[in-house]
C-alpha cells in the first residue's frame, strides 16, 4: 500500500494557546548605562511585561547567553509564535541554532522580527537578500502609515500611529516584494521605509515590524504594543499547519522511486549519479 500523507503525525491540530518565545540577544541593556534606563529588565523583558495582558498567551524568553542561545529543540517544538530582537550580536549566532528556527518555520512556526532584527541570520535567511537598509540615528519622529485597515494586524488602529522620536530606516529595504506590505512609514527628514511586511515561508507565516531602537523607548509606545499583540495572532499556526516535508523526509536515505505509480516501459539514458573524483 502507499503511504498517505494523513497517516503522519501533525504538529498540532488546533492551537488554543499560543505558546510564544520572545528572543533578545540582550546586550545593549547589560552594556549601555543608557540603554539599561530604558529597558532595565532588557527588551524581551519589556514586551514580555506588556504583552501579559493577553491571556491567550503562553510567554516565555530566551537570549544569546544561554546554553543554545534558549532555543532547545524541545522548547522550539512547543513554540507557535519566535519573536526576535537582535542588532549587534547576530554573528554570534550559531548556525545549528538559525537552521533549527528555519526548519520550524517551514514547519508553521510564526516568525515575528523586529526592527534591528532585519539583519539576523534567520531574517536572511528566510528572505534569501541582504536585507540591507539605509539608516540614521537623530530622534526623528516617524509617522506609521496603515496601508490595509482590514489587514488583522492593523487592527484598532488609525489612518496612522505616530514615534514621537526614533531612529529612521530609508528604502530602499533589500528584502523579496512582500505578500504584503501593512505599514509604510513616513519619518521627519523626509524618508519613507516599508515597516510591515508579510511573508510566507514553507507552512509558516513572517511579519517583519520596524520600530524598536534600543536608545528610545519605542516599545512603551500603545500603538507599538498593539501591532505586536495583533501580528503574534496573525503569524500563528493556523490549524492546518504541519510538519514540513523536510522532517517527514528524514532518515529516508535514498529518495529515489523505484517503482512507478503505475507499470511503465522505461525509456531513455541515465547518467552515472555516483560522483567520483
Ligand atoms: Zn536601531
Amino acid at each position: 500500500t502507499r503511504n498517505s500523507w494523513s497517516q503522519i503525525p501533525r504538529w498540532k491540530s488546533k492551537v488554543a494557546m499560543v505558546n510564544v518565545v520572545i528572543w533578545n540577544e540582550f546586550v545593549h541593556e547589560q552594556e549601555d548605562e543608557h540603554v539599561k534606563s530604558i529597558y532595565p529588565k532588557g527588551i524581551h523583558g519589556c514586551i514580555k511585561e506588556f504583552l501579559s495582558d493577553d491571556k491567550s498567551l503562553n510567554i516565555k524568553t530566551a537570549t544569546l547567553e544561554e546554553k543554545d542561545h534558549g532555543l532547545s529543540e524541545e522548547l522550539l517544538d512547543k513554540t507557535d509564535v519566535l519573536i526576535w530582537w537582535g542588532h549587534k550580536a547576530h554573528k554570534l549566532v550559531e548556525d545549528k541554532i538559525v537552521d533549527r528556527v528555519q526548519q520550524r518555520v517551514l514547519e508553521g512556526m510564526g516568525l515575528l522580527v523586529l526592527h534591528s532584527g532585519h539583519h539576523s541570520k534567520i531574517f536572511k535567511r528566510m528572505m534569501g537578500t541582504t536585507a540591507n537598509i539605509r539608516w540614521a540615528e537623530r530622534g526623528e519622529m516617524e509617522r506609521v502609515w496603515v496601508c490595509n485597515p482590514g489587514h488583522p494586524i492593523a487592527e484598532g488602529l488609525g489612518e496612522y500611529f505616530e514615534i514621537e522620536m526614533t531612529e529612521m530606516y530609508g528604502e530602499p529595504f533589500q528584502v523579496p516584494a512582500p505578500d504584503e506590505t501593512v505599514f509604510v512609514s513616513w519619518f521627519e527628514g523626509g524618508e519613507v521605509f516599508r515597516s510591515g511586511l508579510c511573508y510566507k515561508r514553507g507552512n509558516g507565516k513572517i511579519f517583519y515590524f520596524r520600530p524598536g531602537h534600543e536608545s528610545y523607548p519605542v516599545y512603551y509606545n500603545k500603538d507599538v504594543q498593539r501591532v505586536i499583540k495583533n501580528s503574534i495572532h496573525w503569524v500563528c499556526p493556523e490549524k492546518t499547519s504541519g510538519l514540513w516535508i523536510d522532517r517527514i523526509a528524514k532518515g529516508i536515505d535514498n529518495m529515489e522511486r523505484k517503482d512507478p505509480v503505475q507499470p511503465i516501459e522505461v525509456k531513455g539514458y541515465q547518467v552515472d549519479h555516483n560522483y567520483k573524483k
